[in-house]
C-alpha cells in the first residue's frame, strides 16, 4: 500500500468495488479501495443476488438496466465467474389498480429505452413460472433482463477487473479517521496513513460512521430483511428451464430458483431498523435470528403463491441488514461543503444498481458531471433537515414497508410530516387547505370543503372540480397562493453583478426589474430555470424551485469568486402571491406606494399594509400577478390583510394544483419535467433567454449546439384526446407506430377544457398540427401538436 493515492475508496462491498472499477476504466488508475475485513463482508455477501429491471422511477430503471448489461462484461473482463443466471423475470399484478399501473409502466419503460418487456395474461405468466399459483393474479409483466448472480463472486469480479486496469485494493485495512487538508484528505488506517485528493464513502452498513469521520451526517439507516431458501422442490427439479425471478407485489415477496429449490425474499410490512448510528465496528459476517412473528402474513402469502414449497423443508434462513435513504434511492455525489468527499452510500439494491452508481460517481469525479441525470440519487437532494434521527427513522421505515405497496401520484404519505410549516399553515388548514410536501415544507395543493378526502388514483381524482374552480378564480378574479415553497437566494457584495453575469446565461435585469435566467453547466446542459431580481440597492435575488435549495447552493459554492456573498433565505422569507385580473385591485388597497407603477417583471420594496415586503410583478399562472415576499414573522398578517382587502373582489385561496394547471395552459416549463440537467437550451426553448454576446458558464457548449445541426428533439405542447385520465410524465409519444418522443409533464387545463401535455419529440415531428398519439395510463390516445400557450398566446393577461 502506498502512502499517497489520487482516490481512496472506503469499503469493499459491491458499491465500492464498482466505483473502483469505473474510476480505473475511465482513466484514473491511481486509486485504492480499503476494506476492513474481506471483500463483500458487509451487506453484500448475504444479498439474494436478484437483479430486475422494474423500478417506479424511470431514471432508476435506466440505471438498473445499465448495471444488468454490465454484469456479463465484468465476468469476461475479470475471468471471475459471477454465477449469472439470466432467467428473465415476472412482476405480478394482484389488483385492478396494480394491473393498470403495470400497463402504464410498461409504456413508460419504452420511453426510457427498456424495450425487452412484455405484458402477459395470468395463464401466460404461469407457463413461464409453473410453480406459481395464479390466484388473484390479473396480469404480469415479463422482462428479459432479470435473474440472479452469485454475490461474493460479483464483488470479486468488479475488484479483479479494477485491479487489471491498475487499481489497487487491500483487505483487513480499516479506515479509522479522516482529516481534511488544504488539497485533499488524510486517511488514517490501522495499516498506516494515506494522503489523497478524494475519498469515497462506500462503507455500506458503516456509512454513517464514515460520514461522521468527516463531519457529515448522512440521511441513511440500516433495516433488517429476510429471505429463506428451501430444500429441493420436485416441480423445480423436474422443470426443463429455470424458474424466472418473480416479484409478487401484492404478496410482498420475490422468488428465484436456488439450485433445485427456491429463494423467497420478504419485504416485511412490519419493518425493523437496526443500528441507526451505523453497524458496530466489531460486527462481522453474522446474521440475525429469523423473526417469524414479524413476517407471518407475508410468509403465508408466499406459501400460497408457490404451493409446492409447502411440502419441502426450509434449508436456510437469512435475516440481514442493508441501508436505506428516506426515498430509497442511493446517496451519490459530492457532499456539499466537503471538497473531495464523495458519497456512494444507501444503495438499497447494490447488485442491480451498483454498476450505475459506480459509473455515475466515476464520471462525476473525473469529468465534473455524470452523463445521466443524477438528480434522483444526488446526495444534495436533501438538506440539513434530513439529518434528524426521527425523520430518518420514519421515512426509511415508510419506504421499506411500502417497498411493494403501490403509491398513487395524488397520494400523500405521512412519514416525517408535517415538518416545516409556513406561519399561516394552521389558519389555511382551518380554511380547508390540503397539503403536499416539498423538501421539508408543507405546501398547499388545494382548498376543499370540510370532510373532503381525495381518493388515490392514477386517473382524474375527485378533487378535479375543486381545482377547476380555483383555476377559474385565477383566470377571472383574484386567487391567493402561498408561495413559501419557492427558493430565494440573496446575492450581495462588490462582485455580485460580475458573478451573476457569469453564472447566468441570460442578460441581467436592470435595477427594479426581474428576468428569467437559465443557468447552464460547463457541458451546456441546464442547471436551473431561475428568476433573477435586481432590487436596485446592491442586493439581488435568485428565485427557483424550493426543493433544489441544497443542490443549487452546492453549485453556487462550487462556482464562487471573491467579493460575493450568496445567502439562502429559505428560513427567513416566505410569502403570498395574488394572481388574476383583479389582483391589482386587491394589492392597491393595501400598498402605501403606487403599485400601478410596477410593470410586468418589475420588482421593488413596498409597504403592503403593515408589512414591509419585496414585491415582484410576475406569475407562473400566466395572469397578472404580484408575488409578495415577506419575512416569516409577517406571513400570518399578510394573509389576513390580503383576504380582507380582497373580499370585495371575491378573492379565494388556491393551491399548487391550480398553479400547475394554469402554467400548463401557458406552456411554461418547470424543473424536473420540461427542464432537467439532461436537456439543453435548444431542446427546451431556454435558448431564447440566452445573451449570446456575453461570456457565461457553459457558453462554448451552448454555442456549439446553436451553430450545429440543432437538437434531435424539441419541446412541444400536445392536446390529448384523453377521457378520464391525463398524461403525467415519461409516457411515449407515437407517430404511426413509431416512437417519436415522450411526455415531460401533463395534466388537465381546466380553463381551456383541454387535456394537455408537454413533450420532447423528434424535430421533424414537431410542427403544430402534427397528429400523434400518447399512452395515458397504458391506453393509447390520439393527440396533436398545438401552438404553445393555448391560453392567451400573446400574453396580454400577464402583461396587462
Ligand atoms: C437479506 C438481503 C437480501 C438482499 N437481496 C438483494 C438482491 O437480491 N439484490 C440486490 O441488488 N441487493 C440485495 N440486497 C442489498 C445489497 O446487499 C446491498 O444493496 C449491497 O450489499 C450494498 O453494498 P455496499 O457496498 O453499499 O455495502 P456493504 O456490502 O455493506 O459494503 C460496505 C463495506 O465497507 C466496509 N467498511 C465499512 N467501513 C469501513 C472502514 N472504516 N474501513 C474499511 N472498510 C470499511 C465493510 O466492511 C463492508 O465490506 C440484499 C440485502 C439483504 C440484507
Amino acid at each position: 500500500m502506498k502512502s499517497q493515492y489520487r482516490v481512496v475508496v472506503i469499503g469493499g462491498g459491491v458499491v465500492g468495488a464498482s466505483v473502483l472499477y469505473h474510476l480505473a476504466k475511465f482513466g484514473w488508475s491511481d486509486v485504492v479501495m480499503l476494506e476492513r475485513r474481506r471483500l463483500a463482508s458487509g451487506s453484500s455477501w448475504h444479498a439474494a443476488g436478484g437483479i430486475h429491471a422494474l423500478n417506479a422511477d424511470p431514471n432508476m430503471a435506466s440505471l438498473q438496466a445499465y448495471t444488468i448489461d454490465l454484469l456479463s462484461e465484468i465476468e469476461k473482463e475479470s475471468g471471475q465467474n459471477i454465477g449469472l443466471h439470466m432467467t428473465g423475470g415476472l412482476t405480478l399484478a394482484g389488483t385492478p389498480e396494480r394491473w393498470e399501473w403495470l400497463q402504464a409502466n410498461y409504456r413508460i419503460f419504452q420511453s426510457v429505452g427498456i424495450d425487452d418487456c412484455e405484458l402477459l395474461t395470468p395463464e401466460e405468466a404461469q407457463k413461464r413460472c409453473p410453480i406459481m399459483s395464479t390466484d388473484g393474479v390479473l396480469g404480469a409483466m415479463w422482462a428479459d433482463r432479470e435473474g440472479y448472480i452469485d454475490t461474493t463472486g460479483t464483488v470479486q469480479a468488479y475488484a479483479t477487473a479494477a485491479k487489471k486496469r491498475g487499481a489497487e485494493y487491500y483487505e483487513e485495512t480499516k479506515v479509522e479517521s479522516l482529516t481534511q487538508t488544504a488539497d485533499g484528505w488524510q486517511v488514517v488506517t490501522d495499516k498506516g496513513t494515506i494522503t489523497c485528493e478524494h475519498v469515497v464513502n462506500a462503507a455500506g452498513l458503516w456509512a454513517k460512521q464514515v460520514g461522521r469521520m468527516a463531519g457529515v451526517e448522512l440521511p441513511v439507516s440500516p433495516l433488517k430483511h429476510h429471505y429463506l431458501i428451501t430444500d429441493a422442490v420436485p416441480e423445480v427439479a423436474a422443470a426443463e428451464f429455470e424458474m424466472p425471478m418473480t416479484v409478487d407485489l401484492e404478496g410482498f415477496t420475490y422468488m428465484r430458483q436456488d439450485q433445485k429449490g427456491v429463494l423467497v425474499g420478504i419485504y416485511e410490512v412490519d419493518h425493523e431498523h437496526w443500528a441507526m448510528d451505523g453497524a458496530p465496528w466489531n460486527y462481522g459476517e453474522e446474521l440475525f435470528q429469523e423473526q417469524l412473528d414479524r413476517i407471518e402474513n407475508e410468509l403465508t402469502l408466499g406459501f400460497e403463491r408457490y404451493p409446492s414449497i409447502q411440502n419441502v423443508g426450509i434449508k436456510t434462513w437469512v435475516n440481514g441488514a442493508f441501508t436505506f435513504s428516506p426515498d430509497g434511492n442511493p446517496l451519490v455525489g459530492p457532499v456539499p461543503g466537503k471538497r473531495g468527499y464523495w458519497s456512494a452510500c444507501a444503495v438499497m439494491a447494490g447488485f442491480l444498481q451498483g454498476g450505475g452508481v459506480g459509473k455515475t460517481l466515476a464520471e462525476w469525479m473525473i469529468h465534473g458531471e455524470p452523463e445521466a441525470d443524477a438528480w434522483p440519487m444526488d446526495v444534495a437532494r436533501y438538506g440539513d433537515f434530513a439529518q434528524n434521527k426521527r425523520y430518518i427513522r420514519e421515512t426509511t421505515g415508510q419506504f421499506y414497508s411500502r417497498r411493494f405497496v403501490m403509491t398513487y401520484p395524488n397520494e400523500q404519505l405521512p412519514a416525517g410530516r408535517p415538518l416545516k410549516m409556513a406561519p399561516a399553515h394552521d389558519a389555511m388548514t382551518e380554511a380547508g387547505c390540503k397539503w403536499g410536501v416539498s423538501w421539508d415544507l408543507e405546501v398547499p395543493l388545494y382548498f376543499a370543503p370540510k370532510g373532503f378526502e381525495e381518493t388515490p388514483t392514477l386517473k382524474r381524482s375527485n378533487a378535479h372540480d375543486i381545482v377547476a374552480e380555483e383555476c377559474k378564480v385565477i383566470r377571472e378574479g383574484a386567487g391567493l397562493l402561498d408561495i413559501s415553497g419557492f427558493s430565494r437566494f440573496e446575492v450581495s457584495g462588490p462582485n455580485a453583478e460580475v458573478w451573476l453575469d457569469k453564472v447566468m446565461a441570460s442578460k441581467l435585469p436592470a435595477p427594479g426589474r426581474a428576468k428569467l435566467a437559465p443557468m447552464l453547466g460547463e457541458n451546456g446542459r441546464l442547471k436551473g430555470d431561475l428568476t433573477v431580481l435586481n432590487w436596485g440597492d446592491g442586493t439581488w435575488w435568485i428565485m427557483g424551485s424550493y426543493y433544489l435549495r441544497a443542490w443549487h447552493m452546492r453549485w453556487f459554492d462550487d462556482h464562487m469568486i471573491d467579493g460575493v456573498n450568496v445567502r439562502d433565505l429559505g428560513e427567513e422569507y416566505c410569502g403570498f402571491a395574488v394572481v388574476g385580473p383583479k389582483s391589482q385591485a386587491v394589492v392597491e388597497k393595501l400598498a402605501e406606494q403606487d403599485i400601478s407603477d410596477l410593470k410586468f417583471m418589475g420588482c421593488g420594496d413596498f409597504d403592503i399594509g403593515l408589512v414591509r415586503a419585496r414585491v415582484a410583478r410576475m406569475s407562473v399562472t400566466g395572469e397578472k400577478g404580484y408575488e409578495i415576499n415577506c419575512r416569516y414573522g409577517d406571513h400570518i398578517k399578510l394573509r389576513r390583510m390580503l383576504l380582507e382587502a380582497g373580499a370585495d373582489e371575491g378573492i379565494r385561496e388556491c393551491g399548487f394544483n391550480a398553479m400547475l394547471s394554469t402554467r400548463l395552459e401557458k406552456s411554461f416549463g418547470i424543473w424536473s419535467a420540461e427542464f432537467t440537467q439532461l436537456y439543453t437550451p435548444g431542446m427546451t426553448g431556454m435558448d431564447r433567454w440566452i445573451d449570446w454576446d456575453k461570456d457565461f458558464v457553459g457558453k462554448e457548449a451552448a454555442v456549439a449546439e446553436r451553430d450545429g445541426n440543432g437538437p434531435a428533439q424539441v419541446q412541444v405542447t400536445l392536446e390529448v384526446d384523453a377521457v378520464d385520465a391525463d398524461a403525467s410524465g415519461y409516457e411515449p409519444v407515437w407517430s404511426g407506430g413509431e416512437r417519436v418522443g415522450f411526455v415531460t409533464s401533463g395534466g388537465y387545463g381546466h380553463y381551456t377544457g383541454k387535456s394537455l401535455a408537454m413533450a420532447l419529440v423528434d424535430r421533424d415531428k414537431a410542427a403544430p398540427g402534427t397528429e400523434l398519439s400518447v399512452h395515458v395510463v397504458g391506453v393509447e390516445r390520439p393527440a396533436r401538436i398545438i401552438a404553445p400557450s393555448p391560453y392567451d398566446p400573446q400574453g396580454k393577461a400577464m402583461r396587462g
